[in-house]
């Protein structure tokens, strides 16, 4: 077991206090959903504007304007009527039922997938937590693992768009969460090995596409999480998507997802 100063010590307290760990994990999750549809939403504003910037497009001329736009800046606000959302509008999965899905200010409709990624991200981090225990270096690992994933579903799904930073980070945090055990990090490698070529042999026989190494990514990161188990369920969910076919390659992406959430499962 991995164990740094004061995360021994916060162990200890979870061991003390039952209530505390699930109350963590639900209030993390809302958290961190909340900050991820934040990324799905400015991300790929953020793209364009280093794409035009790099192709000699004038500081005014950028979608979006002039100011600076990233992830901490400009505050919450509505894209429909730019009024700033105050903080009390702002509480993960409670102020969107609260404002029944609508801007307080205009009345515009909010995407329900500000509902449901936050619900996605409270299910899957309680779930975690559940299955890896006291172990909290590696499931802090499995949460930011978690997150990236959560995050290239989206973006995927909305945007046909899977960033390599996103795509990367969970396989190499798997592999990190393995080194501390020899059997556990082989499974850890082979089960990663194994998940990029089923997935490379499925897109290119029965999709004839060659997979984007991204993509493979994520496979990989599959089997390195939920070693033999997530290879399975990778399995099944191929075949599943055999049976119901898919458009391209791009869907792929949504299999790998629910391969891993089913291997958190059943792991
Ligand atoms: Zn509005």
């Amino acid at each position: 077991m991995i164990e740094w100063g004061w995360l021994g010590e916060l162990r200890l307290v979870l061991e003390a206090v039952p209530w505390l760990g699930p109350m963590l994990s639900i209030l993390v999750g809302a958290s961190t959903g909340s900050f991820l549809n934040m990324m799905v939403h400015r991300l790929p504003l953020m793209a364009e504007r280093r794409v035009a910037l790099l192709g000699g497009v004038a500081p005014e001329q950028l979608p979006g304007g002039s100011a600076p736009y990233n992830l901490a800046v400009p505050r919450s606000h509505c894209p429909a009527c730019q009024c700033p959302i105050p903080a009390w509008h702002n509480i993960p999965l409670l102020s969107y039922l609260w404002l029944r899905g609508c801007c307080a200010g205009c009345g515009a409709r909010i995407p329900a997938r500000y509902l449901w990624l936050e619900l996605m991200a409270v299910v899957l981090f309680s779930l975690a937590a559940w299955r890896v225990g006291g172990e909290l270096v590696v499931l802090l690992m499995l949460w930011v693992a978690l997150g990236c994933w959560l995050a290239a579903l989206c973006l995927v799904l909305e945007h046909d768009w899977l960033p390599t930073a996103i795509a990367w980070w969970p396989l190499w945090l798997g592999l990190l969460s393995a080194v501390s055990d020899p059997v556990t990090a082989a499974v850890a490698l082979w089960a990663a090995g194994g998940a990029v070529a089923l997935v490379a042999l499925w897109l290119r026989w029965r999709h004839r596409v060659w997979p984007e190494l991204e993509l493979l990514a994520l496979a990989a990161a599959a089997g390195a999480w939920g070693g033999w188990v997530g290879l399975v369920c990778l399995v099944v969910m191929l075949l599943l998507a055999d049976r119901w076919p898919l458009r391209g390659g791009g869907l792929a992406v949504p299999l790998v997802l629910a391969s891993i959430a089913a291997a958190l499962l059943v792991a």
